[in-house]
């Protein structure tokens, strides 16, 4: 993996640290720093760092704290405390 990927990996691992610590702001900067360094390198952001993140306000998603999941017609529909929705196919 390259400098760029490897540093996203961090600052997701970073960012869920932050989440489980309940530092929300800390891990929302974590999140901000890897979407930027994956645009900077026209990366795309690994699967579970999209997952796991809100896409309006960047924060990081933990289900039962911050984010409601809810299956639905074969979807996973996850619900961030900001009020967005991320639909995914349930199969991925
Ligand atoms: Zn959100």
């Amino acid at each position: 993996m390259d400098v760029a990927g490897e540093r996203i990996e961090r600052l997701h691992d970073l960012a869920r640290a932050a989440a489980a610590d309940g530092d929300a702001d800390r891990a929302r900067y974590y999140v901000r720093l890897a979407r930027r360094v994956a645009e900077r390198n026209r990366l795309t952001l690994p699967l579970a760092f999209r997952r796991f993140t809100c896409d309006r306000c960047d924060a990081y998603l933990r289900p039962g704290t911050n984010a409601r999941v809810r299956l639905r017609d074969g979807h996973v529909v996850v619900t961030c405390d900001c009020g967005a929705h991320a639909r995914y196919p349930y199969e991925d």
